[in-house]
């Protein structure tokens, strides 16, 4: 048994006492020690979420890290006090999809704190080949940041970004900036961010942006434009600021049913590739956990707040009301963090 961060039903939030799953055979059982929060915890605790992507109650915590407790009879890749992250997408391997290596776009697949219980509570099971060993000198809090990390590579390696590009990046919050840190390995000649908080320009410079800015982004003024801000306005402004022949990745959720203007002539126009990318593939998760570990992904300087289980309400309002101060990933510490 241990404190789980449930979401009984839309507005309703609690920590509530939580069973710990065995292990089956072929299973691993992991204790949270980070959680990261993200927008979309606030929109599932409000249920502003598609409601095909959701099952209440359950248990918050898609983006996080923590120790092996208990390996299955048939588990030998990882070990008991292993660190490790966990993909949240819990493929079926059998469908169209998976078989094609688009295990985002399963036909039957469940998720970790999203149809499944997350992992803010005691522990998560999960089959093995799910389970990915980090290195023993990588911070375990990093590992937290795989997850938003793995949308962001894969969403990247699904463009085509030239060397010497110039790149904007619309957001400023951590999914911006891991796309901002994250396009730098195809060498960009610069990356500028429109973002919407004066504050977050510290952070922006932390991972490698030339120019930040809170102004409308220049139109027709860039190669690629990656929109991770989310909402309508941040999308047409993207569709403006790409120049002709250029890239638009849209990576923000402007919120189930919303709709943005589309200039249509513009886009033909402009010649424009407009890219949508959902979630992270298998492969995209490996990737980024190979980085990881070989020390050519450090996103640790992200985390910028870090809050206990028991103060999770905190955590929440830090997330849905900006203070003034820089704010890039929110971690719950669970109880596993501390021993
Ligand atoms: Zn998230
Ligand atoms: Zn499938």
């Amino acid at each position: 048994m241990g404190p789980a961060l449930v979401v009984r039903k839309p507005g309703e939030v609690l920590l509530e006492d939580r069973p710990l799953a065995a292990a089956g055979p072929g299973d691993v059982l992991v204790e949270p020690h980070f959680v990261g929060l993200c927008g979309t915890d606030l929109e599932i605790i409000r249920g502003a979420l598609d409601p095909a992507y959701t099952r209440y109650p359950l248990v918050l915590g898609h983006e996080w890290s923590g120790r092996v407790l208990e390996v299955g009879a048939r588990v030998t890749a990882v070990a008991t006090g292993d660190p490790v992250v966990v993909e949240g997408i819990f493929p079926c391997s059998v469908c169209a999809a998976c078989r094609s290596g688009r295990t985002n776009l399963c036909a039957g697949y469940d998720e970790l704190g999203f149809t499944l219980d997350g992992a803010a509570g005691p522990g998560v099971t999960a089959p093995a080949h799910l389970v990915h060993r980090l290195a023993d000198d990588v911070p375990l809090a990093a590992g937290a940041l795989v997850e938003p990390a793995a949308v962001v590579l894969r969403a990247l390696t699904e463009i085509d970004v030239a060397p010497a590009s110039r790149v904007l990046v619309i957001g400023d919050g951590t999914v911006a900036l891991l796309a901002a840190q994250l396009i730098r390995m195809w060498s960009p000649s610069a990356v500028a961010m429109a973002g919407r908080r004066p504050e977050q320009e510290d952070l922006g410079r932390a991972v490698g942006v030339d120019g930040f800015t809170v102004e409308l982004p220049r139109p027709e003024a860039y190669d690629v434009v990656v929109e991770a801000a989310g909402g309508t306005a941040a999308a047409e402004a993207a569709f403006r600021s790409a120049r002709p022949g250029g890239q638009v990745l849209l990576l923000g959720m402007a919120g189930h049913g919303r709709a943005a203007s589309l200039f249509v002539d513009d886009v033909v126009n402009k010649d424009l590739r407009i890219r949508g990318s959902f979630s992270y593939t298998a492969a995209a998760w490996a990737t980024t956990v190979r980085l990881l570990n070989s020390g050519g992904f450090r996103p640790l300087h992200l985390v910028t707040h870090r809050v206990g289980l028991d103060r999770f309400a905190e955590a929440l309002e830090l997330l849905a009301t900006p203070t003034g101060e820089p704010r890039g990933k929110v971690l719950i510490e669970m109880n596993g963090a501390s021993k």
